[in-house]
């Protein structure tokens, strides 16, 4: 667990090493603020347990308001039952996904509970204060969104930035770094175009700490930047699949 912001009332904590086995490792971010709280992609079925856990002495669960799912992936939202269960949040996915997610045995007693997001995104109070869901379609999913809170500017990018098997938790030499991100980026992002958009809207936002749903987090301007630039020379998916795409 390491807190990535503790000030004015805005706390944001990120959950780490809950996973185990062949699970891909996955973050769970919760984000605080006055004593109102939001789950980001709390994970499958083994995290839920040791989640709940972990958060009980945080704050109470029964003041988690939201739960947000940046897509439909496993690993994002195989325990929303669970975690609609337990507390009165409204949940929040994708339009394009909404109808997808009952099928992970979503209650009937809780479904109303689950809200769709437009395509253009929207912002929610948390606390009384704002937080952003902004879109970021096709960095991986087609229904996509990133959350954006302007108190502790963390961008939490879901996959956008997602590191496997990197040995720390803070990316602190990027060049090191490029070996956990490259094989993810060019096989899961479907292509360069959306990718460009984002960097293009990245650039003008104020990003203290860039936090994805998988690995290391980004921290300040020049290592953010770095980053970003990575991203803007990209060449992903579809580009790179040649004769693997069925087609001649
Ligand atoms: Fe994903």
């Amino acid at each position: 667990m390491i807190t990535l912001y503790d000030q004015n009332n805005t706390k944001s904590v990120m959950f780490h090493d809950l996973g185990s086995g062949l699970m891909v490792q996955a973050n769970q971010h919760i984000i605080i603020k006055n004593n109102e709280g939001m789950v980001l992609d709390p994970g499958g079925h083994k995290i839920y347990t040791q989640l709940f856990a972990k958060i009980t002495p945080l704050f109470p669960i029964s003041n988690i308001r939201y739960i947000f799912f940046s897509h439909q992936d496993p690993d994002i939202i195989a325990a929303a039952n669970g975690w609609l269960m337990v507390t009165e949040a409204k949940a929040f996915i994708s339009q394009v996904w909404l109808r997808f997610l009952p099928h992970f045995g979503i209650d009937r007693l809780v479904e109303h509970r689950i809200h769709a997001i437009p395509d253009e995104g929207m912002t929610v109070s948390l606390g009384g204060e704002p937080l952003q869901f902004i879109p970021a379609h096709f960095l991986h999913s087609p229904g996509n969104f990133m959350v954006y809170d302007p108190s502790s500017k963390i961008l939490y990018t879901g996959d956008l930035g997602a590191s496997i098997g990197a040995p720390y938790e803070i990316v602190s030499d990027f060049k090191e770094h490029l070996q956990y991100i490259d094989p993810f980026h060019k096989r899961y992002l479907p292509s360069s175009v959306p990718v460009k958009m984002f960097v293009k809207r990245a650039r003008e936002m104020e990003i203290d700490i860039l936090a994805p749903q998988h690995g290391a987090i980004f921290k300040g301007r020049e290592c953010i930047e770095q980053f970003l630039e990575y991203l803007d020379n990209l060449t992903c998916g579809f580009e790179l699949m040649g004769d693997n795409l069925g087609g001649s």
